[in-house]
């Protein structure tokens, strides 16, 4: 029963997510006005703003005027229930980080950019939970501004994702960040191999997460 009620607070987590990042990104309040759909501007009753539910009830689309929902929602409502669920031995911390990666992966997803807020918060968790010495942090500070120094010239990443990376670095062995990123490149991987067609350019912070939250996993 408690799993059952981690996995709904996982999806209503995720569906608040989505709803914040989009309001956001079109500079309305997060309140008002009630949850609408965004072609039809027709409001949305309350069966229809039910989590994983309401995308599989409507199959996809706007019930009124059959706009396509975007299953970004649907898959990270199931993506966040499903790690509530596994998320047994995990601390406050591990939550809190996993809420504000899975909000800039959002905004990712959305827009290829997120709030650069949420990098305070999240440098702070790191810093907290750190292994390494004052010194050897001072390193990995200026071999981070040295990447991205160099990412000014060459453009092969973007600067969130390096930002995050930089992060993960703190708080993580070389060899646990270089685990992230071969993880997060195979589901990269998996993704185009399964959607060749895709024609937009490839957000990486959810896959950043995605490997974050197998790495948590395993390692707890
Ligand atoms: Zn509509």
């Amino acid at each position: 029963m408690i799993l059952f009620f981690k996995f709904i607070l996982g999806t209503i987590v995720a569906s608040f997510l989505n709803l914040v990042v989009m309001r956001k990104l079109r500079n309305e309040s997060i309140i008002f006005p009630a949850s609408h759909c965004d072609t039809c501007q027709t409001k949305l009753a309350w069966y229809e703003l039910i989590p994983i539910f309401s995308y599989l009830f409507l199959q996809g689309h706007c019930r009124y005027c059959k706009a396509t929902i975007s299953s970004a929602i649907f898959i990270s409502e199931i993506t966040l229930g499903l790690t509530c669920i596994l998320y047994t031995k995990q601390s406050w911390l591990d939550y809190l980080m996993l809420g504000l990666l899975f909000y800039i992966s959002i905004w990712d997803l959305l827009s290829y950019t997120f709030p650069s807020w949420v990098l305070a918060p999240l440098t702070l968790i790191a810093v907290y939970q750190t292994i390494y010495s004052w010194k050897m942090l001072v390193i990995i500070v200026f071999i981070y501004f040295l990447i991205q120094l160099i990412n000014l010239v060459f453009h092969q990443f973007g600067n969130g994702d390096i930002d995050l990376i930089g992060i993960l670095s703190i708080m993580y062995s070389f060899y646990t960040v270089t685990k992230i990123i071969l993880v997060a490149c195979g589901l990269a991987l998996l993704f185009i191999f399964l959607n060749p067609n895709h024609k937009f350019k490839l957000p990486f912070i959810p896959f950043i997460t995605l490997g974050w939250i197998c790495i948590n996993l395993i390692t707890k």
